[in-house]
């Protein structure tokens, strides 16, 4: 595939993770073919953020987020607000995170989430990247806390301030995002059976709002699902977006790359090179 036609952006695709340490290079190889220009790969906790920007610092076309999942909040200190700051110095990281809240698992206490989040909330506007927020089953608590952050931050952040990635939530949440600025990612949930209502989402919100990601290796599209997802099934999320749209896949990988481009700070879109 020429470059021309690499418009396929994978904004949260977790490569640092133990389920890709084998095929590596053949999971790249499968996500150029299938038309990725660019994938993000967001830590989860320090080690994981280390990774990612090592990984990124290596190979064109990746790029780094670095931040500490809900899941780990619990070991969150002030050391770590500092270590994830000397990361975000490097030139391929491009938002903090993924952070957020995960009142599903409550895997951590809740107030150690909330403390976890507001930090890196802090640490996003200080750095002037967009935060990538996990958010399951906890937009009653979120979404004040993005309220109140989105009230006075700087330029150019303001008009970035970050993505809700792997979207659920329903059309009010959207909305309440999209009004303070927020994108929303959409993942594989798009194209199961079951997914009315985030295809509702998904035909009424701004199409310039909208990221699409694999998650992977979560969330497989169908029909990989109960296999590893990768970054190569992106192009499943964008044709089953272009359906939801009544638009051509080129168009809707098109549209969300542009996007992708406008929040992660790639400011020629994916024309100007560092692709996959
Ligand atoms: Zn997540
Ligand atoms: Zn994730």
């Amino acid at each position: 595939m020429s470059d021309l036609a690499r418009t396929l952006v994978d904004t949260h695709c977790h490569l640092t993770l133990p389920d890709f340490a084998e095929d590596l290079d053949q999971v790249l190889e499968n996500a150029r073919r299938s038309g990725l220009a660019r994938i993000v790969v967001p830590g989860i906790d320090l080690a994981t953020s280390r990774a990612a920007v090592a990984l990124a610092e290596s190979h064109p076309g990746l790029y780094a987020a670095v931040g500490v999942h809900p899941h780990h909040s619990n070991a969150w200190t002030p050391a770590t607000a500092h270590e994830l700051r000397a990361l975000a110095a490097s030139a391929k990281v491009v938002a903090i995170g993924e952070a957020g809240l995960d009142y599903y698992r409550d895997y951590a206490p809740r107030d150690a989430q909330r403390r976890a989040l507001r930090a890196q909330l802090e640490l996003a506007a200080e750095t002037g990247l967009p935060i990538i927020v996990h958010n399951r089953e906890a937009s009653a608590d979120l979404l004040p806390l993005l309220a109140e952050w989105t009230q006075d931050l700087p330029e150019p952040i303001a008009a970035r301030p970050g993505v809700l990635h792997a979207f659920s939530g329903d059309l009010s949440t959207a909305s309440h995002a999209i009004e303070m600025g927020f994108y929303l990612g959409i993942a594989g949930p798009l194209t199961y059976k079951q997914a009315a209502s985030l295809r509702s989402v998904v035909s009424s919100i701004a199409r310039d709002r909208t990221l699409i990601e694999t998650d992977a290796p979560y969330l497989p599209p169908h029909p990989h699902r109960g296999q590893r997802n990768e970054p190569a099934y992106v192009s499943l999320v964008a044709e089953r977006l272009a359906t939801e749209w009544e638009t051509t896949p080129a168009d809707s990988a098109a549209i969300t790359g542009r996007n992708a481009g406008a929040i992660f700070g790639w400011d020629h879109g994916i024309e100007n090179g560092h692709l996959l």
